[in-house]
């Protein structure tokens, strides 16, 4: 069988006046990321780690921050193209494994609505596994200045 992994990583700054959007779910916070499209970290890296796998580029490479197309733009709907690309290719995706990284807020009570909303892009929630944890106070993210996210993803011929 032929396998092919890929990893992903993402981050965006913590902003007053946005809405925090992780996994596609709208999170009550009194900031957001701040980003071109919705500034989920957690799509952008899901994204990346597949784009990596299929050994194609990367996230900028397919949805530039320079066309205007993509600003604003659900970042669900960017897995949804990416996922149509997997399977254009004739590849399938076995398994993703995701962490987030926020000192705040709590997100273990959100993890089951993300798994939901990302498989609106085709992404099974009995293929992929999301995890959060905070960044013990250290760094951009221990205090606060923003939010990160790691992802990989294993392909297989379909
Ligand atoms: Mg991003």
């Amino acid at each position: 069988m032929n396998f092919r992994i890929g990893i992903g990583y993402d981050s965006h700054r913590l902003a007053e006046g946005r809405m925090l959007v992780l996994g596609g779910v709208n999170i009550p916070f009194e900031k957001g990321l701040l980003g071109h499209s919705d500034g989920d970290v957690l799509c952008h890296a899901i994204v990346d780690a597949i784009i990596g796998a299929m050994g194609v580029g990367d996230i900028g490479r397919h949805f530039p921050d320079t066309d205007t197309k993509w600003k604003d733009y659900s970042s669900i709907r960017l897995l949804r193209h990416v996922v149509e690309l997997v399977h254009s290719e004739g590849l399938k995706i076995v398994w993703i494994d995701s962490v987030i990284m926020a000192e705040r807020p709590k997100l273990a009570s959100h993890i089951s609505l993300m798994k939901d909303t990302i498989s609106q892009a085709g992404i099974l929630p009995a293929t992929i596994n999301i995890k959060a944890k905070t960044n013990e106070g250290m760094g951009f993210i221990g205090c606060g200045e923003g939010i990160a996210a790691q992802a990989v993803c294993l392909l297989m011929q379909a």
